[in-house]
């Protein structure tokens, strides 16, 4: 079976959500949707959350009130009987007075990852309800009841398998029935380990197809979006970007998690590790080709860059680093302390620079790491990621890469940590300059 994920544009308006029902029911084989929201929708849900934080429900009222004229509009233009539209009518009725509830009640996060998780709960009940008046046989199964993280917020792919098995199963066809065509379901919003509803942070769709796609052994999980496939460059700054056509795992997982949108940072692992093929394509396109995601590797090639802003940049220099032992683990285990994770590290015989991204205990990490040497902190830098057959072996890429970047200030280099990745750690306002110096000399 295939997962096939539809993100927010590929669903955003009931004329793509009629183009997404023809692409999946179009092989006659069954498949397993995961929807996002329509979009707009998850930015006007934490818009509305942003509102109730402020103990401000007019604000927060007149959001509300303008997505229900939205969807209102949405209704009239996805069904054509007038039996769907009031079933649809009823189940929004239903679902913006949940909404409006939270205007009366004390707010906190709690409340706010319920509000964020009826974006993808209204557009699966409406594709459901549009594929069931097309006559396909389409089920709904709740991703709350089988999508779960655990105590430190991964998620649990033995649960998530055996309670996506048992759902699934609920659904088999009875003797001279038809079977299921249609399994959709919600991207993004899972339970916490304490039950509560909760999600895979922005962006995470693609994170539940790929849980999912792992937990059936699918045979492919596709990544339908707005664009054909993972560009070399990100579109979003550099002119004249074009496709990859394929890319390993971890080249792709690299990418992903150093910024190119187009895939959740770490949804590429689940896949990986279950051996199921990732491709991600073009709703606005379908016969494009998209790129493919797989264990082949091909030499000689560098395929792309990425980036991603946010970095923080820490410099610890000691001379009682020079020559000692010991020193480095003192300093590891202030982040460790301080649950932060590091991205990148360069280090010298009296000093280690690391980024971080996650800026919550800076200021404790900062004062604790003064006991140990002088510390500097660089704030608004962009790591650049640069990925593709970077074996010691594959002479001269490295340089090619550092002669693109002659004219700009760089504050760390990365490389060697693995054989596909070489990363600068930048000033943000040399963003565009960077990754288009980078396009010109490496493609
Ligand atoms: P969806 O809503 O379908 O999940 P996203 O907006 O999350 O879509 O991801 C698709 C977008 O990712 C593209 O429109 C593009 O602007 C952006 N993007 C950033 N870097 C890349 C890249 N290297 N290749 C393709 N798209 C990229
Ligand atoms: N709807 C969520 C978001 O906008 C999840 C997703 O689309 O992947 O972030
Ligand atoms: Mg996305």
């Amino acid at each position: 079976m295939k997962v096939m994920k539809f993100g927010g544009t590929s669903v955003g308006t009931p004329q793509r959500m009629k183009e997404v029902a023809q692409l999946v029911t179009k092989s006659g084989e069954p498949v397993f949707v995961v929807l996002s929201a329509m979009s707009g929708t998850t930015n006007s849900l934490v818009e509305i959350s942003d509102y109730l934080y402020k103990k401000n429900p007019d604000g927060a009222n007149e959001v509300i009130n303008m997505l229900e004229r939205k969807y209102e509009r949405h209704v009239q233009e996805l069904y054509t009987s007038e039996e769907t539209q009031a079933q649809t009518r009823d189940f929004l009725r239903e679902e913006f007075s949940y909404l409006r509830s939270f205007t009366k009640e004390l707010f906190t996060s709690f409340e706010e990852k319920s509000i964020v998780a009826q974006g993808e709960i209204i557009s699966t009940n409406m594709f459901v309800n549009y594929m069931k008046e097309q006559g396909t046989k389409a089920v709904l199964l709740n991703a709350l009841d089988f999508m779960r993280t655990d105590k430190n917020a991964e998620p649990d792919p033995v649960y998530i398998k055996e309670k996506l098995a048992a759902a699934m199963q609920g659904h088999s066809p009875e003797q001279g029935e038809e079977p299921v065509q249609v399994f959709v379901t919600q991207g993004f919003i899972c339970r916490n380990a304490y039950g509560e509803i909760d999600n895979l942070q922005r962006g995470g769709s693609d994170y539940t197809a790929s849980l999912v796609g792992a937990a059936l052994n699918a045979e492919e999980i596709q990544i339908w979006t707005d664009i054909d496939g993972m560009h070399n460059n990100d579109p979003r700054v550099v002119e004249g970007t074009v496709p990859v056509r394929q890319l390993n795992f971890d080249e792709a997982a690299e990418l992903a998690y150093f910024g190119a949108k187009i895939l959740h940072p770490t949804c590429i692992q689940p896949a990986k590790f279950a051996g199921v093929p990732v491709r991600l394509l073009n709703t606005m396109d379908p016969s494009a080709p998209g790129t493919i995601i797989n264990n082949d590797f091909i030499p000689g090639k560098i395929k792309a860059v990425a980036a991603r802003d946010g970095n923080v940049c820490i410099q610890i220099t000691s001379s009682r680093m020079l020559l000692a032992y010991g020193f480095l683990r003192k300093v590891f285990e202030i982040f460790e302390q301080n649950k932060t994770s590091i991205d990148m590290i360069c280090t010298s015989e009296v000093g280690v620079s690391v980024t971080i991204d996650n800026t919550t205990r800076l200021e404790e990490i900062i004062s604790e790491l003064k006991k140990y040497g002088t510390v500097q902190v660089d704030n608004d830098m962009t790591i650049i990621c640069v990925v593709g057959d970077l074996r010691q072996n594959n002479l001269g890429f490295e340089t090619l890469a550092c002669e693109a970047l002659k004219n700009i200030p760089v504050r760390m280099i990365s490389y060697g940590g693995s054989s596909h990745n070489i990363s600068f750690l930048i000033h943000k306002e040399d963003k565009q300059a960077t990754l288009q110096a980078l396009s010109k000399v490496l493609f």
